[in-house]
Order: structure tokens, then sequence, then C-alpha cells
């Protein structure tokens, strides 16, 4: 298993309801060439949460910064809904019970990118 110390929080960048898990899967694989979706969870705005890419594997979401990094992608731009906040609240409960010491970020505290265009404050 590869030492997990991070958890980084994107966003899909788009409101459109057919960007979801499968599309996003399916963008990553056909249009960059991924072995697998980037990101190892995404959360749409009902609160529903899908597993992507295996934990073992770093992922494919924040440029230099997977290796020791979990991914999880917000489906939306904005309007992010409360349901989809506390999926995410509690999915890092159970993250971070799971990979003591973890940190939880934002894709944009390492890449000048909007991502995941909330702060942290909103979801902690
Ligand atoms: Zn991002």
């Amino acid at each position: 298993m590869r030492q997990i110390k991070r958890i980084i929080i994107h966003y899909s960048a788009t409101d459109s309801g057919l960007y979801n898990h499968d599309a996003i899967t399916n963008d990553h694989r056909v249009n960059r060439g991924f072995r697998d979706i980037g990101y190892h969870y995404t959360i749409d705005k009902s609160g529903n949460i899908r597993i992507g890419r295996e934990i073992e594997l770093a992922g494919a979401h924040t440029l230099g910064e997977n290796y020791d990094s979990i991914g999880i992608c917000l489906l939306g731009k904005q309007n992010f809904t409360k349901e989809q906040f506390t999926a995410t609240r509690n999915l890092l409960k159970i993250l971070l019970r799971a990979f003591k010491g973890c940190t939880i970020h934002t894709h944009s505290e390492y890449s000048n990118t909007p991502c995941p265009n909330f702060s942290l404050k909103e979801i902690l």
C-alpha cells in the first residue's frame, strides 16, 4: 500500500448532469489516455458517492501531487448541494480514520485553478 498523506478536493467544472462518474471515467480513459478515472471518488449533487480508481493506485488529478494523495471530485461547477457536502464530510471522516495524519486540501492550493470553486470551510 502506498503512503496516503493528503486528500485533494476537486470539482468537475460543469453543471451538466451528463458529465457524471461514468462520463468522466470514459473521458479520462479515451480522451486523456489514463488507465482509469483519475479520481478515487466522485460525489454527485444527490450525495451519491462512487468509487473510482483503486486507492492503492496513485490517481491522476493534481499534477505532481498524486503519489501520496487521494483525489475526490464533486460533480458540478457551482450550486453544490447540502447533500453533496454532507456526503463529502462523511467520506472524509472515514478516510481520516483510515489514514491517520492525513491532511485535506483543494486543487487550487497546488495549481492556478479555481478548482473546486468553494472553500474547505464550507465542507468541514
Ligand atoms: Zn481539480
